[in-house]
């Protein structure tokens, strides 16, 4: 099933949560929703499902498959809701707590008591707990929990599936592993998901598609690898990962960074504009020598080897705090140590530039 969210505002006394916002999630999709905390990630989540209702502004609309369905009553629009901490009924088995949306609703719709039977059984086999039937919630583990509250939303196979940070309780070890089965699981059942997170790791790993909010507003939306690597703006880039910050002045299409010794700065002032550059810390590059391409000169303040790459943090002559992620090799060729001098440089990739003379 399509969700098209068209210009959706939600307003809360007189405070804006959602602006405008316009999302297409196409059939079959996993979208992420990322966003600092207080972005509305939640609150258009809980539109979706037809928990809240959007403003009533004229211009505010969702549809299901093309119809429009912002009057519809949640149990009417077929969405399986997890969330974080999903409220189990202590006083049912796991297998019970499966069973329970197919236990109520109208008597004709429900199936027959082998119908239902099959029907757990197999949504445990799914969540591969077919050993846990008869426990309570009380006898699992948190990530054993939020699958059985997974089967559970499943059980009215629903054609949307809504996940509210739904392993955002859970350590980081146990979130790695579930996420990568939340993936397969998706792929396996063919439902249109829209998962909510903070972390963006787990949205770039687990997503189709991302979309990053900030304050009500969809900053951008692309593939993981779209927003990744060409960030739409500066807010997306830094809340994708670690960014470097450095001052530059702008000619035309000409950027500039202030020079090592910190000359440039005051050289430039009287041409071109004020300008930002954004730059992650692997596409900086370290030498232990000033050349034409330095743009900062400063002393080393960490060293951390253990991991994929060397992250050296150093800082600059005006206390500018920078990290460079280089690969070992580069580390043990350049024989850097704590308090070294060094010369730091932008490598020949990716940045974001921002005018910041406005
Ligand atoms: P988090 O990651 O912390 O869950 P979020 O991105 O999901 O944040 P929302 O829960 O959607 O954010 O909240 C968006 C904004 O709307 C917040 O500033 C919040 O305080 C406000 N808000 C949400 N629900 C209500 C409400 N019922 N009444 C008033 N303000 C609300």
């Amino acid at each position: 099933m399509n969700i098209a969210l068209e210009n959706v505002t939600k307003t809360f006394g007189t405070f804006r949560a959602l602006q405008d916002v316009c999302l297409d999630v196409k059939d079959g999709e996993l979208l992420a929703l990322l966003g600092p905390s207080g972005s509305g990630k939640t609150t258009l989540l809980r539109i979706i499902a037809g928990l809240d209702v959007p403003d009533h502004d004229g211009k505010s609309v969702i549809r299901f498959d093309g119809k429009q369905v912002d009057w519809s009553a949640a149990q009417q629009r077929l969405v399986g809701f997890v969330f974080q901490h999903y409220a189990l009924f202590r006083t049912m088995t796991v297998f019970e707590n499966i069973a329970f949306g197919l236990r109520v609703g109208p008597r004709e719709m429900r199936g027959s008591e082998a119908d239902i039977r099959k029907k757990v059984n197999d949504l445990l086999s799914l969540i591969q707990l077919e050993s846990m039937a008869d426990r309570y919630p009380s006898q699992l583990s948190g990530g054993q929990r939020q699958r059985v509250a997974l089967a559970r939303a499943l059980a009215i196979e629903p054609k949307i599936l809504l996940l509210d940070e739904p392993f955002g309780a859970l350590d980081a070890k146990v979130r790695q592993g579930l996420r990568r089965w939340l993936r397969r699981l998706h792929d396996e059942i063919h439902v249109t998901s829209v998962l909510v997170t903070h972390d963006q790791e787990e949205a770039l790993e687990v997503a189709d598609r991302v979309v990053i909010m900030n304050a009500g507003r969809v900053e951008q939306a692309g593939t993981p690898d779209e927003v990744f690597h060409s960030p739409a703006s500066a807010f997306v880039m830094d809340f994708l990962g670690n960014v470097n910050l450095f001052h530059a002045r702008m000619d035309g299409d000409a950027v500039r960074p202030a020079r090592a010794d910190g000359a440039s700065a005051a050289e430039g002032e009287a041409t071109g504009k004020a300008a930002r550059i954004l730059v992650r810390p692997h596409d900086l590059d370290i030498s232990v020598v000033e050349n034409g391409s330095s743009m900062l000169r400063a002393r080393v303040l960490r060293i951390q080897t253990a991991g994929s790459t060397v992250k050296v943090a150093v800082i600059g002559d005006s206390g500018e705090n920078v990290v460079v992620e280089i690969p070992h090799e580069r580390f043990r060729e350049l024989g850097i140590a704590r308090d070294d001098l060094v010369f730091v440089s932008l490598k020949d990739s990716s940045l974001f530039v921002e005018d910041y003379s406005i």
